[in-house]
């Protein structure tokens, strides 16, 4: 058969889709599947597990052939604990947005202080949680193995214990060196490789294929969230501000509670369209609001006392509108001006992901704000990101 093809497949939130690509990152085959539904007889595990064996028979047979590497990116800090005496599952999965405050005091105890592990939803709170409850008996700790949600899909096809990637191990403390492993599911060939993978957010930013320091990603969906490929790695807590590593470079990250969510109290979408369409972006807005859905910043001023500033309302909605896309655009360039003075590389080039992609208009405000270039990203979806990671295992291999 054909050319090498590679496969990337993200375990989103609410469901779990695949893509295939070529060495070229050109997509011959997508697809998305949701969940089946967890009731009494079903659980998380077994859906997934479910959505993953679909997908895989949802790939046409021709292309399966020529599948040489396979990734698979779950949602961050997901978590299993499996007993490596025989795959069975002894907790969890305990889900992204679960808390486990219980463990806390314990965690905070011996963690950094504002360290990303000091929050209820931590993996590391997750283990603790599992550790110091009555289920976590003496003998199954001692063959306990804690797998996040695309370790386990990934060890479902590979068999291997003990691997993940530095992007999932980043909430909890023991790093382990990526590996490739090679697969043993039927269907695929034989020397079909499955790549570790990574964490949907990251997945997502992989898609719009930066890679040199001073390109960034800006997410502006509900909320504004800014990633920056950097040279050197900086963490501060103060702003929920820290740094994947990425290769050589360094992912830095902060998310603002400005965004979309904002525009979307005031206006409906298609307000969006038509007012936005009567703006001209070459004229600066001399409105300063500071729009949130509700009380509380983190990024880039920490102050969780924060009250939303929508005011003065001008007359004209359009007026009103560029105001706020105006607004939101300074608070962004604040964002990757705060990343830079905590010592990230100087923003160059911003792609834009996110409903607020579409607009050209807010993507030339922002443009002439940033002061610099700022498109829509091609490719957002986290399946295309885990494909390239999928591509890049495969190169590593040869
Ligand atoms: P989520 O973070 O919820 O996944 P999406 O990436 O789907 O968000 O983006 C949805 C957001 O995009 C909404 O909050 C909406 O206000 C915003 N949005 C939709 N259309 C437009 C538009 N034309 N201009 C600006 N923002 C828009």
């Amino acid at each position: 058969t054909g050319e090498p093809l590679y496969l990337g497949i993200d375990f989103g939130t609410s469901g779990a889709r695949y893509a295939l690509v070529d060495k070229q990152g050109a997509i011959h085959s997508e697809g998305k599947r949701t969940y089946p539904p967890v009731g009494r007889v079903t659980n998380w595990a077994s859906s997934w597990r479910e959505a993953l064996f679909h997908l895989l028979g949802d790939i046409p047979a021709i292309y399966r052939p020529s599948i040489s590497s396979i990734s698979i990116d779950g949602t961050s800090a997901t978590t299993f604990i499996i007993d490596r005496n025989n795959g069975g599952i002894l907790a969890g999965p305990y889900l992204y947005n679960e808390s486990f405050a219980d463990a806390l005091p314990a965690v905070e105890s011996i963690a950094p202080a504002n360290h990303t592990v000091c929050s209820g939803s931590s993996t590391l709170c997750k283990l603790v949680s599992w550790w110091n409850s009555s289920s976590a008996g003496l003998s199954s700790r001692d063959s306990a193995i804690l797998m996040h949600q695309s370790d386990w899909l990934l060890w479902l096809l590979h068999g291997e214990y003990g691997v993940s990637d530095y992007n999932n191990t980043l909430k909890h403390p023991e790093l382990q060196l990526a590996q490739s492993r090679r697969m043993y599911a039927h269907r695929f060939p034989k020397n079909c490789v499955v790549c570790t993978g990574t964490t949907d957010s990251i997945a997502a930013f992989l898609a719009a294929r930066t890679t040199e320091p001073g390109k960034a990603v800006t997410s502006l969906g509900s909320t504004l969230a800014i990633k920056l490929l950097s040279n050197a790695r900086v963490d501060d807590a103060r702003f929920g501000v820290y740094s994947h590593r990425l290769d050589d470079m360094w992912l830095v990250g902060g998310a603002s509670n400005t965004g979309g969510a904002v525009l979307r109290q005031l206006f409906t979408d298609d307000q969006l369209v038509a007012l936005s369409h009567e703006i001209d972006p070459s004229v600066p807005s001399l409105l300063d609001y500071y729009p949130l859905p509700k009380r509380g910043e983190r990024f880039p001023v920490s102050d969780p006392n924060m009250m939303p500033r929508l005011q003065p309302r001008p007359e004209s909605d359009t007026a009103y509108l560029h105001g706020i896309l105006e607004s939101i655009a300074r608070i962004e360039a604040k964002g990757y001006n705060l990343l830079k003075e905590l010592g990230a590389s100087m923003v160059e080039e911003v792609l834009t992901a996110g409903g607020g992609a579409r607009n050209d208009k807010w993507t030339a405000i922002r443009g002439r704000v940033l002061g610099v270039p700022v498109r829509k990203a091609e490719q957002t979806e986290a399946a295309y990101g885990a494909a390239l990671l999928a591509l890049k295992g495969a190169n590593t291999m040869h």
